[in-house]
């Protein structure tokens, strides 16, 4: 028996968080889901998004699964899914970007996974406002050692890599190809530009690279590799990318696959995982029984390959595969007219007969 967090989360998190705690039920894996509120709903019931309890719950439980969380923007809310990672360090953002039949899309047969560091970089939250006395004092600083600041106006986000940040999102993605069986991994970064910060990734990644002999080990300019991407997709297999351009290759390949519909995700930390959907609460459409349950579904199957129930995630991808493919149980989305609780009977069906 596995005890794991669910967090339902708003929006259409609720729907698509039942379409898929059903459809993992269906494998027969024992799971005592421990359902925590966080969002909207928390925020009027406890006065924060993120109750206490729901981090103590993923500490306790090391996994948790959780549908999306709205951010107002420029509420002041802080966002749920900023706050786990930081509060969790859950340093790996993991999402496989693979072609499905029956999803349209401009390409064939994609597969990629890419490997964001989550905690560092421009992401890491040290900002200086322009005209603030903090960005003043440390324009003065910096100008003090010899930096060239042209025009005092200027707000500055700060941009640390470290070496630490480093070896753990390479070795991650290194010990990830190994275990799944992946030829090759490829760092991507501006270390000709941004010498001590990318270029120490790329040291970093060359570094821990040279242990894996077995593993292909090469690296791109992160705007070589935009290019590369559209033209010549099927040359690449694991991305492991800083913050910045993982969130960006990421939205590229989930554009590569066919959108958002599809797309997985899982964050994870030396000791707690949180695997969640790629898109968002979709307010639109919430509590219609509209939109395609499949990406947190998808993310069910990445959860159940950390946990160790390799068999259970097989049944779960291929039910799913194989519904997505035959385009008659599928939602508006994929050209369909079936609602989200039907998609989910239809891959559940598969699984059970
Ligand atoms: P979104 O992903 O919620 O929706 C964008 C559009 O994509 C929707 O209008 C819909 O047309 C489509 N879409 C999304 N999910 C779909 C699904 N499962 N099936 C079919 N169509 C789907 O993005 P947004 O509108 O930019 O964000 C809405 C809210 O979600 C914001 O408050 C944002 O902060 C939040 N958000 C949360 C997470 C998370 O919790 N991990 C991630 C991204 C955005």
């Amino acid at each position: 028996m596995h005890t794991i967090t669910l967090i339902p989360g708003d929006g259409i998190g609720p729907e698509i968080s039942e379409a898929m705690r059903r459809v993992v039920e269906s494998t027969g894996v024992k799971i005592d889901w421990d359902v925590q509120e966080a969002g909207a709903d928390a925020m009027e019931k406890y006065g924060t998004p993120l109750p206490e309890q729901v981090l103590d719950s993923i500490r306790k439980n090391k996994i948790a699964i959780k549908g999306p969380v709205t951010t107002p923007i420029g509420s002041g809310f802080r966002s749920v899914n900023v706050a786990l990672r930081k509060e969790l360090d859950l340093y790996v953002n993991l999402r496989p970007c693979y072609s499905l039949k029956g999803v349209k899309s401009r390409y064939e047969d994609i597969d990629l996974v890419i490997v964001r560091e989550n905690t560092e970089d421009l992401y890491a939250g040290i900002e200086f406002e322009e005209g603030s006395k903090e960005a003043k004092e440390l324009i003065d600083f910096l100008k003090a050692r010899g930096a060239k600041i042209r025009f005092e106006d200027a707000g500055i986000s700060i941009k640390p890599i470290s070496i630490t940040g480093s070896e753990r999102i390479v070795r991650f993605a290194y010990e990830y190809a190994r275990r799944e069986g992946r030829k090759k991994v490829t760092a991507v970064h501006k270390a000709n530009i941004m010498k001590h910060s990318d270029g120490l990734f790329l040291r970093v990644a060359n570094e821990v690279g040279a242990k894996y002999p077995d593993i292909e080990t090469e690296d791109r300019i992160v705007d070589n590799m935009c290019m590369q991407l559209v033209q010549k997709p099927e040359l690449y297999d694991v991305l492991v990318c800083p913050n910045l351009y993982g969130d960006i290759l990421s939205d590229l390949c989930s554009g590569l696959i066919g959108g958002l519909g599809m797309a997985p995700s899982a964050n994870i930390g030396e000791e707690h995982a949180v695997f969640e959907s790629v898109h968002g609460s979709a307010p639109k459409y919430a509590g219609q029984n509209k939109v395609n349950p499949s990406a947190l579904i998808l993310s069910s199957v990445l959860m159940l390959h950390h946990i160790g129930e390799r068999e259970a995630a097989d049944k779960v991808f291929t039910a799913t595969r194989d519904v997505v493919a035959e385009g008659k149980h599928v939602t508006y989305d994929l050209g369909g007219t079936a609602g989200t609780s039907q998609m989910a009977d239809a891959i559940l069906n598969k699984i059970l007969s």
